[in-house]
């Protein structure tokens, strides 16, 4: 163990240096801003020897490096002008933690916190002290991750930042202490919570006080979460071992840069476990994505306006504030919807409206939701196996009030629906919709969901992960959250698979939208033992909303003068704005209980 350290000093000791010429051309004013190691020089013994950490010289802006992608030249320059990045491959260099800082929190507002800290070492390490030293002497950083408070774009924050050039950013003691005091303060102060991950992992030198730091930083993460505020993770490279395991995982919502490397077990240690080489992208942020983990990639350029936007959707006191300005400008704003609750022109017959739902000319639910909401942001994943392309889900604004969005999304064509299965949720996109169906409980913010599905998708592996259960848990969930929920029947409501979106306050349908237990050639198969006899079942099943309206099973009709389309589709969103602002008024004016006590009744009564 001592040998390897006092091996690892070794190369330390030797400064890496481009293989390359630099090109010197001017004097040397500014500071290097390199992703690469930079700072003063340190002398440490170990083991009775002298050992000397160089300084990286300090690199000018004029001078030129080689990109560690591309292998291309580069102009220090532009990559600190590109946020780190190569401007010739668009590779994500290492930021050190300062600069983080800097690209993240508004000029000036950053207010460190626990700058430093008394050494530990609970196991007596040898040279483990020097190596801190070391560390802290060449990095001008107490320890592997900063913290403190900032404004994003206006907004207060608590922010975290790892550094991976100290020990690989590893949780020693102190890194979970800063973190951990960092979350208690933003607790008591009531602040969002942001943490820059990057980890090689657990502190080695520190033994079982280091893992205990991942309890230490999720009990205090519980307690912030407890308190019914954000925290968002972002994951950059490399994100790994006991911080993925504890806090870097635990994000209300978890940002990742592009490409970085995050997982558990490292690379090298699971392809020596299973004698294989692992495919290429394994556990990058891309990989992430599509398994469920990460609800967004998102560049350097766009993070701040990214982290500023999601700490305003899930501020307690704003969407409190935009509730009380609906109550009191909800009729002047949407008008009053009184007793009118629509009407669907009785000439076409259930049939008719059969064919009319499943045409590939209406709108899909994505269509819908970029013309009645703003800034809608798309979050993914189940947090348990993958992202459900036929559902959508994320935030958005509707009058610059917070509300939570699902939809069931079907494809425009042949490619999107291969993407979309179209509009055949799994159990996995029913587990995305339960996952932020309880983060709109838990921030306040009403949901608004919109139904196009011929049903479930009914394939083998719906079965092996649970379709039935992550259905009926939606049905459980949305029964019992506290804010209002509205979901509109677009085009077609097939089934459980609809039901699973639709436990809501009021439930509206197009007028042209069909709402059943089943497709009728289903129906007709089960009960006519002749699927041929599908039209013959719509005229009884009581699919059409005129009919549904009458049962009670529906609020409201949306009229539909010319079948919907994307001619139409304007015109249909403007009557759908107002059909929202007309529920949001009126159902932010009750009592949560009495929100959770209006659906229970409704469904409590069929
Ligand atoms: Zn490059």
């Amino acid at each position: 163990m001592l040998k390897d350290l006092i091996k690892q000093y070794r190369t330390e000791k030797t400064v890496k240096k481009p293989n390359f010429s630099r090109i010197k051309t001017g004097v040397n004013e500014a500071k290097a801003v390199m992703p690469e190691d930079e700072g003063a020089s340190a002398k440490v013994k170990i083991g009775g020897k002298s050992y000397t950490a160089l300084p990286v010289p300090e690199v000018p802006d004029d001078c030129y490096r080689k990109c560690n992608f591309c292998g291309k030249a580069i102009l220090n320059m532009d990559v600190r002008k590109n946020l780190y990045r190569c401007p010739k491959c668009g590779g994500y260099f290492r930021v050190h933690a300062y600069r983080r800082v800097e690209m993240i929190a508004d000029e000036g507002s950053f207010e460190e916190i626990n700058k430093t800290m008394p050494f530990v070492n609970p196991l007596s390490f040898p040279g483990y002290e020097n190596k801190v030293q070391v560390m802290k002497e060449k990095y001008g950083l107490d320890e592997a991750v900063v913290t403190g408070r900032c404004r994003i774009q206006g907004e207060k924050a608590m922010l975290c930042v790892c550094d991976s050039r100290f020990i690989m950013s590893s949780m020693g003691h102190n890194v979970g202490e800063k973190i951990t005091e960092a979350t208690e303060l933003a607790t008591k102060e009531g602040l969002p919570l942001i943490i820059y991950c990057c980890s090689g992992g657990a502190r080695m030198q520190e033994g079982i006080v280091s893992l205990m730091q991942m309890a230490k930083t999720s009990a205090a993460l519980k307690r912030h979460h407890d308190a019914g505020l954000l925290y968002v993770s972002v994951l950059t490279n490399p994100t790994t071992g006991g911080v993925t395991a504890s806090f870097a995982m635990l994000g209300d919502v978890i940002l990742a840069e592009p490409k970085a490397l995050i997982g558990f077990a490292g690379p090298r240690v699971i392809e020596q476990t299973i004698r294989q080489k692992l495919p290429e992208g394994f556990q990058r942020s891309e990989f992430l994505l599509e398994h469920g983990f990460v609800d967004e990639i998102v560049g350097r350029e766009d993070q701040k306006e990214v982290l500023a936007r999601l700490i305003r959707a899930h501020d307690r006191g704003r969407i409190s504030e935009a509730a009380k300005r609906f109550v009191k400008e909800g009729t002047a704003l949407f008008g009053n919807a009184g007793d009118n609750k629509g009407a669907a022109d009785e000439s076409g017959s259930a049939w008719d409206r059969v064919q009319i739902s499943r045409s590939a000319e209406r709108p899909k639910a994505l269509d819908y939701i970029e013309r009645i909401f703003d800034q809608f942001m798309e979050l993914h994943g189940d947090r348990a196996y993958g992202d459900d392309g036929a559902i959508v889900g994320g935030i958005a604004e509707f009058c610059g009030m917070p509300v939570t969005v699902i939809a069931e999304q079907k494809g425009r064509n042949m490619k999107e629906n291969l993407k979309r299965n179209f509009g055949m949720p799994s159990p996995e996109g029913y587990r995305k919709a339960l996952r932020l169906m309880k983060q709109a409980d838990d921030f306040g913010r009403p949901i608004i969901c919109f139904v196009d599905t011929p049903g479930a998708y009914p394939g083998m592996e719906s079965e092996e992960r649970g379709q039935g259960e992550a259905i009926a848990r939606c049905l459980y969930e949305l029964s019992g959250v506290k804010v209002p929920v509205l979901s509109i029947v677009i085009s077609e409501g097939g089934s459980g698979g609809a039901l699973a979106l639709a436990v809501a306050n009021e439930v509206l349908m197009l007028e042209n939208a069909v709402y059943s237990i089943l497709s009728p050639e289903g129906f007709a198969s089960i009960l006519y033992k002749d699927a041929k006899k599908a039209k013959e079942a719509s005229e009884v099943m009581k699919i059409t909303a005129a009919e549904l309206l009458s049962l009670g099973v529906i609020e409201g009709i949306i009229p539909e003068e010319t079948p919907a389309s994307m001619d139409t589709i304007d015109g249909l969103s403007a009557e759908l704005r107002q059909r929202i602002g007309q529920f949001l008024a009126r159902e932010e004016a009750m009592e949560p209980s009495e929100v959770l006590e209006e659906r229970y009744s409704k469904f409590r009564n069929l």
